[in-house]
Formats: C-alpha cells, structure tokens, sequence
C-alpha cells in the first residue's frame, strides 16, 4: 500500500480507491489511527503496521466523518479507543452508511475477515474547540459539517498535524451532501486554524496531503469559488460552467455526477 508521507511519528497511508487515505499518528505512549480504509489486503497492510507500532501503548481510532468509505475499516481494530463527532454518534443515517458497506462489498465481491459495522464510540466529541490530551500530546476539535452532517476536524496542536476529513482535497471540488452554509462556515473554521500558523501538515481525505501553507489557503479560495458559482448558477438560472471546473480535475464522468448532486442541495437551499 502506498504511503504518501512517512516520518518517525505520522505515517499517511494512500488507497488505490479514490486515493482515500488512512492516517496514524504513533508516539511513545499511544497510537491514533483514522479512518483505516479500503480494501482488505490494504487494510492488513495497515493492521501490521499498527500491531507492530503499538505494543505496549493505548490505541485509539478517529472516524472524520460517517461516510461508508471512511467507517469500512472499523471492525478490523477492535480493542482501539474510539474517537468521533457526537452528531456521528447520533446519526439518524448510521444504517444507510453500513447498508452502503455491504452494498459495496457485494457489488464488487469483497471478502474480508471481519464484520462490517457502524463503528461504536467511546469519546463522542460534541463542543466546537474541544480540547483532549492524547498520550504527550494536546489535540484541538472543531465541528466540521457541511460536507456531510457529522464532520469532525483533529488538530494535534503538539505537532502540528491537521486532519480535516473531505475537506480542501486537491483532487476533488466540495462535495456538499449536507449544506452549503454549513460547507462555508467549515471552510471559515479552517482558515481560522490555517492562519494561526500552528499547522505544519494538512491530510485531507482523498489526495495529496500538504505542508505549504499558500498551497492550503489556495485550496480554501478555489473551493469557495466552487461553493460560489454554483450558487450563482442556482440563484440566477444561468448554466455553470462544468467543462472549465474539469480543468482541474481528471475524473469528469464520476464528478459530474458529483456536480449534479450539488446542484440539486444548492437548489433545496437557496430556492429555499
Ligand atoms: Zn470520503
């Protein structure tokens, strides 16, 4: 499995699938692992791993956000501490995502060996700025919805390490299954974050991870553009222009697709 970024303490690991990755923080005294995914060989690569570098030290397990792809990983860590948004917790929507698992798994004839689940939590984290020890370490949380309902962004402010979930990713413009306002209000959040200098690694969710911060600005300006033209094109009837918004991007059947669901959330909200 690929890693796209690797040092003593903070390992990303990169699926084939979507280029989701899997992010594990490993220090002395604990191991955080989020949102170990996709397919089963790839999860083994990732179960050796932790095994290897946990011995002796508390596990823990950090779900971003509820989306099927990000919870597939769950029951192959059992034992870990788990870690989400209290709105993951309380997700009238739990069953759709597990249902969309097995869904997946069936449609592509995957076997794994473990049970698929929606994940149980022990630390639901409700407030917005939520602070949490971890180990030597201090961890800051923010409420992050707008992508979907239950998003949660994890700075380990020790170290400087971002976690936005699927947020700010290079490869892909917002996806807002949930609200455009909430999407902005989230993108508010993080420049916040961004420009108190603390953050020395932003991993997003699917791509490229980054340790720029011009990089990690632009993508919050190119992702509000995004937000904005469609909110013009719902508002004044015009047509977006999708074949320019592919520009940037390599995967036009699937996005498009993406595209038009935005579209249909932008006309619920602001045609009201
Ligand atoms: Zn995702």
């Amino acid at each position: 499995m690929k890693r796209q970024y690797t040092s003593p303490h903070l390992t990303v690991f990169e699926s084939e699938l979507f280029r989701t990755t899997s992010t594990c923080i490993v220090t002395d005294a604990y191991l955080l692992l989020v949102d170990p995914n996709w397919l089963p060989s790839e999860i083994k690569t990732i179960q050796a791993f932790a095994a290897a570098q946990s011995a002796g030290k508390e596990k823990h397990l950090l779900f971003t956000h509820s989306d099927y792809d990000h919870i597939i990983g769950y029951g192959a860590f059992p034992g870990f501490k788990t870690i989400a948004s209290q709105r993951f917790v309380d997700n009238p929507k739990a069953n759709e995502q597990l249902q969309q698992t097995i869904a997946w798994d069936d449609e592509h004839y995957i076997r794994r060996d473990y049970p698929l689940s929606y994940p149980t939590i022990q630390h639901a984290i409700a407030g917005d700025g939520q602070d949490l020890r971890i180990g030597p370490d201090d961890y800051r949380f923010y409420q992050a919805p707008g992508h979907n309902y239950d998003g949660l962004l994890t700075f380990n402010r020790s170290r400087g390490i971002l976690i936005v979930g699927d947020y700010l990713s290079n490869i892909e413009f917002p996806y807002v299954y949930h609200s455009f306002a909430a999407y902005r209000a989230t993108l508010n959040t993080l420049e916040t974050i961004i420009a108190s200098g603390e953050v020395q690694i932003l991993i997003t969710g699917h791509g490229d991870h980054t340790t720029n911060r011009e990089e990690m600005e632009r993508r919050i300006c190119k992702d509000r553009a995004y937000l904005d033209g469609v909110e013009t094109a719902v508002r004044s009837g015009q047509p977006f222009d999708f074949a320019k918004l592919m520009a940037g991007y390599d995967f036009p059947i699937v996005m498009g697709a993406f595209h038009e669901k935005n579209l249909l959330v932008a006309k619920r909200e602001f045609e009201g």
